[in-house]
């Protein structure tokens, strides 16, 4: 016990032990002293567990972290039938992420919703946990809120920031008694602020991390897991890889068909290289036109794999534009460290620059792995400069 808690348990001691108490005890009792006394005792020890989930859940470093042990610190006082958590990455209009729980254990929750928007006028009025039923009736909007009815959550809780509405926790009820208490319900709105701020800064890190246009990890991010991932090499022997990837001819093509026609080709490529690398892998907007790619613990054929695989499919990549674009193609330069290179951050963008630069002399669309005899390779491709083909130079 701490020693704050011994104290106050000490103080109730010799208030109850005090000789004016036995002396007026029916009468205290009557006028309901002892369970005022109880009745604080009781908040105290709400606050005490509120004080320490919050700070808890403050301290966990992933969204998926915070959810756990949101889920663990309301297990603690009752047992809701579901708890619903649904987010969305800041940078990203539209996607929806959805986790549920069930009797402390994650569950598929079918939940058919594909936008919270629907809910943004009305929490940035009231950006409060609020009473389903309530919400629904202020609402007026069924088909918003009916796939939540059929989860029949009690409490609704807003994650709201400048950006907007970045997302709701939906909170069942109780699985074994019928209702909350009074009491109950204010510690779980209590703790569920505590939840939505905890998500709410989480996403503005994450955000902090993103090149706004794309998505994709920004610059800065990248050289910093970059810096890591030489670090790593050098530590522990680990051979790791990165790509830098430059659109072929984009002057020409936004000269063409706009400004707006090519960011929308940078939004396309920028999923297209997402969907194609691990969730371990960096992959970020260098600037422009120009995207990285940091593979951790991967060697030169995989990371030729992975480039020869991004390179395929941007030459078939449909992007939504009226009337219909012509193709983009890209060029790609590789580069492969362990802990013999002896490089630093700097010689390892600058190497997989070469190697790129080798790709567009010799007719851009292609891949090229920097490594010994580049130089000639480079003099060679200048004096050949075959055009066009996909064929690729390692
Ligand atoms: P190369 O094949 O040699 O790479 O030719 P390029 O025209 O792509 O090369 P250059 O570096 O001269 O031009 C890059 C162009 O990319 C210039 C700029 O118009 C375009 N660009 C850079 N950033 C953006 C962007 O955010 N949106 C759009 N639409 N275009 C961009
Ligand atoms: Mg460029
Ligand atoms: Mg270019």
């Amino acid at each position: 016990m701490k020693k704050e808690e011994k104290d106050i348990q000490q103080t109730e001691k010799d208030f109850l032990a005090n000789p004016q108490i036995m002396k007026h005890y029916s009468m205290l009792q009557e006028i309901g002293v002892f369970k005022f006394i109880d009745s604080l005792n009781r908040e105290i020890r709400n606050y005490q567990s509120l004080l320490q989930g919050g700070l808890d859940i403050f301290n966990r470093t992933s969204i998926d972290d915070i959810m756990d042990a949101t889920v663990f610190h309301i297990s603690d006082h009752f047992l809701p039938s579901i708890i619903a958590f649904l987010w969305k990455p800041i940078q990203n209009k539209d996607d929806i992420n959805i986790r549920g729980y069930k009797n402390y254990k994650m569950i598929d929750l079918n939940l058919k919703i594909d936008s919270i928007a629907p809910f943004e006028p009305f929490f940035q009025k009231y950006p409060k946990p609020i009473n389903f039923d309530l919400l629904s009736y202020e609402m007026k909007n069924e088909e918003a809120t009916k796939p939540f009815s059929e989860i029949n959550p009690e409490l609704m809780i807003p994650i709201l920031g400048p950006f907007g509405l970045y997302g709701i926790v939906a909170v069942g009820r109780k699985i074994l008694e019928d209702e909350y208490s009074q009491v109950e319900l204010i510690f779980l709105q209590r703790l569920m602020s505590f939840v939505s701020q905890a998500i709410k800064n989480h996403l503005h890190y994450e955000h902090s991390l993103r090149d706004v246009k794309t998505g994709l990890f920004n610059h800065g991010f990248f050289i910093t897991r970059l810096n890591e991932e030489i670090a790593r090499a050098k530590r522990s022997g680990y051979t790791s890889s990165i790509i830098v990837i430059d659109v072929d001819k984009f002057k020409n093509f936004n000269d063409a068909y706009g400004h707006l026609a090519g960011d929308r080709v940078l939004e396309g490529l920028a999923l297209t290289i997402k969907q194609g690398v691990r969730v371990e892998d960096v992959p970020s907007r260098f600037g422009g036109e120009e995207f990285t790619i940091l593979l951790p613990n991967t060697d030169r054929d995989t990371a030729w794999m992975v480039a020869e695989r991004l390179r395929t499919a941007v030459a078939v990549m449909k992007v939504p534009w009226d009337p219909p674009l012509p193709q983009v193609t890209i060029s790609l330069g590789l580069y492969t460290f362990d802990e013999q290179s002896g490089v630093d951050g700097e010689d390892v963008i600058h190497r997989a620059d070469e190697a790129l630069y080798l790709s567009k002399e010799r007719g851009r669309n292609r891949s090229t792995v920097w490594g010994s005899g580049l130089l000639f390779k480079i003099q060679h491709a200048k004096e050949k400069a075959a055009a066009g083909s996909g064929e690729t130079v390692r």
